[in-house]
């Protein structure tokens, strides 16, 4: 199940073999495009106890294989933001756990997920161990938004960038999962180029329906007088959790809109400018959300 990283994956498993892997990697790149399945799977690959497998991927059916799958791993320590941040304590936890002898593989694997959101005394604790790696590991941090880490940690890892995948891709890989194409072409346009996404939709109707209820909202709040778009926006911005992805459709659908509309105004095209804007404030400042999104409705031209 490598959709969209084969490259990536081939670099990675060519540093574990030759056993070159450097102390930290940062996975960069969207939400939900593969990064922590990789960063598993590269786990996965380091532990395997099936020493004849044959392909380029763990064996997945060992011992390690399936503790790694259910994350209790002896030499795998992860962990993810509490409460919408990572804590020094989270960071301090995991140097422990990196510092002791591995037990049953020859390297620890510390997995740092949405890397970004580690808190400024927790990145100053991490650069302390990126400054001077003990023993042997591996820390892999995944980061949707790397340009929030501080510079000299992302100066001390080696960078692998991941990218959208293509809706081909996307396609292809749930009709391998055994959607039929209609659902499949549904699913894709609604993944947003990330095959976790998809994976998910495919697994859980509910998700999806709820992804197919945010389009139609942003079909109808397009075309809805100013009032309405005001109350959409305060709707949205009231559950924050959900505002970047909400977001990101929006994006998506101007885009698909354009493109089926390849005469469209300038005014069209300008409209898309101000949303990827306003789109990349939101992600990466602190901006008062609702002004930003209400300012954007109000110059919406479409
Ligand atoms: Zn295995």
């Amino acid at each position: 199940m490598l959709i969209g990283f084969q490259k990536q994956w081939q670099i990675l498993k060519k540093m574990a073999d030759m056993e070159k892997l450097p102390h930290a990697l940062l996975f960069s790149g969207p939400d939900k495009v593969g990064k922590k399945t990789l960063a598993l799977e590269l786990a996965k690959f380091i532990f395997c106890q099936e020493k004849n497998r044959s392909g380029d991927l763990a064996c997945g059916k060992c011992r390690a294989c399936l503790d790694v799958e259910k994350k209790i791993h002896p030499d795998l320590a992860m962990i993810l933001p509490e409460e919408g941040s990572i804590k020094i304590a989270q960071i301090r936890d995991l140097e422990w756990r990196l510092s002791l002898k591995p037990y049953s593989a020859k390297i620890k694997v510390g997995i740092i997920d949405d890397a970004h959101l580690m808190l400024p005394e927790a990145q100053n604790s991490l650069l302390k161990t990126l400054e001077e790696p003990k023993g042997k590991t591996l820390l892999i941090l995944i980061s949707s938004n790397p340009q929030m880490l501080l510079k000299t940690i992302s100066s001390r890892v080696q960078t692998m960038k991941f990218f959208l995948a293509s809706d081909t891709e996307i396609k292809e890989m749930l009709i391998n999962l055994g959607a039929d194409k209609t659902k499949a072409e549904k699913i894709t346009k609604l993944s947003l180029g990330r095959p976790g996404q998809a994976i998910d939709f495919l697994k859980d109707p509910e998700k999806f329906s709820v992804r197919e209820k945010i389009l139609a909202d942003i079909e109808k709040i397009i075309k809805a007088k100013i009032p309405e778009k005001f109350s959409y926006v305060k709707k949205i911005t009231d559950i924050p959790e959900s505002t970047n992805e909400i977001l990101d459709l929006w994006e998506r659908q101007l885009r698909d809109m354009l493109i089926a509309n390849p005469k469209a105004p300038a005014s069209f095209v300008q409209s898309i400018k101000n949303l990827e804007e306003t789109v990349y404030l939101i992600k990466t400042t602190n901006v008062n959300q609702r002004l930003a999104l209400e300012n954007l409705m109000l110059n919406l031209n479409i």
